[in-house]
Formats: structure tokens, sequence, C-alpha cells
């Protein structure tokens, strides 16, 4: 395994940890060969997403027939219900004649969650939307632009998977991402919000509910035409991409949405955390057994609880944990912060693999900081390796899911926009993402060692904010020609 790993060893490790360090290593190393046997499977399960509604892997239809233009014009209200942050912006689309050579502009207010909302009910979330939305209006002076007779349309980016009969329409199958909120799953969450916005009597009027891959993939084709993807490696994992509708076999040909179709094509957002709910090719460890089962919606999500940013920290923790119990680290230290669940964010990862200060200074102290455990050297490194076994291991199933995709519609290149904590902000994983990719496809060495094949990742626009913006655009333009 020292010849997989890019770290140089700063110490070494007491023989004993350094056997665990062998066996968690080939519990988490996922072969050339394993990831292309997932992506077979992969592949099944998306083509059966296409066929029936309800299979493991959803295939939502999004109800936005093309990519943009990059003509839209229009000034939009967007609302984004992020993990942490509720994001309320307007964006102005500027189309084919930026202002200042910008083709939006955009005015933003993130309103921090109160931590209990995750787990509120239906009330309280959409009281507490419609509320930040109100004030947000008054913030800005927009509630005198506009009234009840002429609303200001409004987008709003629901990253859950959700059944959609139109686009401003969006029934919650289930929460993901540790949300478990009574009283939304089986409901019309756009319904939720609009009563609460009636009963405000704000003047805006819901157009969109989006996702945030989808709106990944058309914020991204608004300034980069050969973006065929568009993805999400942060809290959670997912992908969207324009499938052709006869593709789509569970779409009903008779709708008249489907009919009034002229592209030919439908964004589909896959929902692919839900990859292997069956549990047929996914390498859980006993770690991803335990998050699982721990979880608020056990069963649920098997692909994204081993690769999406929630989760890889938590995997960590685990590990160590662990380690301490078997009496190998940390001895005579009081690990009693490592015993709370989700108490090592990502980020923490992200830190140790980023981390180039002299002896790992700042590894230290993160771990001071955050865990009051005052590690050896030793234990700096085994927590290096730990963190790079975890990291690639979830960079590299996170390259099946597309290539999946590619592998579905017979992609051979195009543009992946990315967005998300963990491809974002992770120094090596768009790297290793590309790497495993690469393998997956049969690049030539050359690519698939520096990640530069056809197939590259770049990183996406933003996609809940102007994404969602374009995507209302769009659809009020669609409306305005069906009348005309
Ligand atoms: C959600 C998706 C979302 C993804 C990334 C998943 O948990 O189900 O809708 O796109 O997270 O935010
Ligand atoms: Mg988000």
């Amino acid at each position: 395994w020292r010849q997989r790993s890019e770290l140089e060893s700063m110490a070494d490790l007491p023989p004993a940890l350094e056997k665990e360090l062998q066996r968690l290593d080939a519990e988490f190393w996922v072969s050339s060969d394993k990831l292309k046997k997932i992506v077979s499977r992969f592949r099944g399960e998306l083509e059966r997403g296409l066929k029936e509604e309800g299979k493991s892997i959803p295939m939502n239809v999004s109800w936005v027939h093309s990519l943009p233009s990059g003509d839209e014009k229009g000034k939009i209200l967007t609302v984004d219900l992020g993990g942490t942050n509720l994001r309320v912006c307007t964006v102005e689309l500027h189309g084919s004649e930026p202002a200042k050579g910008e083709k939006y502009t955009l005015t933003q207010e993130e309103f921090k969650l109160p931590k209990d909302l995750k787990t509120s009910t239906a009330e309280k979330l959409w009281t507490h939307i419609a509320g930040k939305i109100g004030t947000f209006l008054s913030d800005q002076g927009l509630d005198k632009e506009y009234s009840k007779d002429k609303p200001m349309p409004l987008g709003f980016t629901f990253s859950y998977p959700a059944t959609q009969d139109k686009i401003d329409h969006a029934v919650l199958q289930r929460w993901t991402k540790g949300f478990d909120i009574e009283g939304v799953e089986g409901h019309d969450a756009a319904a939720q919000l609009r009563e609460q916005l009636e009963a405000r009597d704000l003047p805006v009027k819901l157009i969109c509910v989006i996702n945030d891959t989808v709106g990944a993939m058309v914020a991204s084709a608004y300034n980069d035409p050969e973006t065929i993807i568009g993805t999400i490696f942060g809290t959670g994992c997912n992908a969207a991409y324009m499938a052709k509708i006869e593709s789509i076999h569970k779409l009903d040909k008779a709708n008249e949405q489907v009919k009034h179709n002229d592209s030919g094509h439908m964004a589909i957002n896959c929902e692919y955390g839900a990859f292997d709910n069956g549990h047929h090719v996914l390498p859980r460890t006993k770690y991803d057994e335990r998050i699982d089962k721990e979880s608020p919606r056990p069963g649920q999500q098997t692909f994204e609880k081993m690769s999406a940013g929630l989760y890889l920290g938590e995997i960590f923790r685990l590990v160590l944990l662990e380690l301490v119990e078997k009496g190998l680290i940390f001895q005579n230290q009081n690990a009693e912060k490592l015993k709370h669940p989700y108490s090592i964010d990502t980020k923490l990862l992200t830190q140790i693999e980023d981390d180039e200060s002299p002896k790992f200074k700042k590894t230290r102290n993160m771990f001071e900081d955050t865990l009051n455990l005052q590690p050896e050297d030793y234990e700096i490194e085994l927590s290096r390796r730990l963190a790079e076994l975890i990291a690639v291991r979830g960079a590299r199933l996170c390259a099946c899911g597309v290539a999946a995709i590619c592998s579905l519609e017979d992609i051979k290149k195009g543009h992946v926009a990315a967005d998300g904590s963990v491809a974002n902000k992770h120094p090596k994983f768009k790297k290793r993402w590309a790497t495993a990719l690469g393998e997956i496809l049969d690049w030539d060495d050359e690519a698939k060692k520096e990640g530069k094949g056809p197939i590259i990742i770049t990183s996406a626009e933003d996609g809940s904010g102007v994404g969602c913006a374009i995507i209302a655009a769009m659809e009020l333009e669609r409306r305005r020609k069906d009348k005309s």
C-alpha cells in the first residue's frame, strides 16, 4: 500500500498499528477492476430508473427542457435550502448584453438555519423560509418594486429527491443528508412553501423548484457550452444530465408538456446517492454499515453514505475510535470528544491533506482544538494515511457515477461541472476523481496520471442561485411562447 500512497512518511508506526493500517487499506482500496464492476451495475440501475418510478435510483424528471442559450434575461428571486444556510438572492440575468463584462448581477443574503430545524416539522420549516424571504424582500426594497398583481418570479433550489409532475411541483420522496423534518415526505414542497408565502402576502410567484445538480449544469452551460453534466460532491452527492426524451421510458409521451418539448431532451436529476441500496456491489465496511444503521434513514443513500462530505469525517472518526478502543492510539488521553457522532467535519480531512506546515503543526492544533487530543508523531502519521485512504475511496467511487452516465448516454467528451465543498475545497479530490475516471474509461497513461482526458471536471458556476434563476427565466419564456 505504500506504493499507492502519495504521502512521505514522517514517522514509523508501532507494528500493531501498521498492521491495522494494512487491514484498513485493504478494506478501503477500490481497484480498477472493482470500479469497472461498480460502473456496470450503476449503469443498469440508471436504466431501470428511466423505465419505472420508484426504482433504487429515482432518475427524476425535472421539466427543464433544454440547456440555456446564454441569452436568457430577467430579474429573479431565488432561495436555496442548504444544509447549514438558507440563501436568498436576486439574480439579474443580462443574457447576450453583459453589464460591466458580467452575464449576471447577484445580490444575496445568507441566513444560518436554526440547529433544530433539521429535525422539526413542515410548519416550522416553511414559516422559517417564507419569513426569511420576507426579510430579504424588505431589506432590498423589493416589496415596493413588486406587488401581488406584478409579483417577482421566484425559483426554489430544493436539493432532495422529489417527484415532479411539472416544474413548480415537487413531492419529496425522502429526506437525505441527515434531514428529518416531519410532514414533508410524500407532500408537495412547492405547495407547502406557496401556502406560507401567501399567508404573508408576499409579492412573489413560485415559478420553479430545482435540484442543485440541475442548477449547476444549467449555470455552467450558460457560460460554457461544453458542459454535459452537473454534479455535486458536497454534503451529499448526485448528478444531472440531459437525457434524450425517447430514453426516458417512464415518461408519458402523450403528456402536453412532453409534446411541447422541442429540444428532444430533458434534464434528469439522477439522485444516484441511492445507488446500490440493495447492496449488490459496493465494498461496504463495518464503518459504513454503522453509519447507515445510526442515520435517520437506514437503508437509504448507500452510495452517498460512502462518498459524500457529510459522512467522510464520520468514517474517519469511527476508525479512530476503534483504534482508541483497541488501545493502539491516544492511550492515557481523554478521547471523550471522539465519542460524539459527527464531531469530525470533513473539512478536517481536507485540512489534514492540505497541511504543509513544519512537523504538521496545523494538524496537531486541529486535534487539540476539535478533539482535545495531543497526538504523537506516529498518531499524526496514522491520521494522514487514514485521511488519504478515506478521501481516495470517496473520490474513486464518485467517478463511478459520472462514468455510468457517460456510458449510458455514450458521451465521449465534454465538461463535468462540479460543485460542493469536497469538489472545490479538497486539494486532491479533482485529480483523484479524474484518475479513477481514466481507469474506468481506459484513457492512456498520460491522461490518467494527469487527470486530463477528454472528459474534464470543471468548477461549476453558482447553480442554486444563478442556475435556478436561469431555469426560472427559461420557464417564463416557454410560458410566454405557449400563450402567444
Ligand atoms: C440529495 C440530492 C442532492 C445531493 C447534493 C443528496 O443527498 O438527495 O438531491 O443533489 O444531495 O446536494
Ligand atoms: Mg447546496
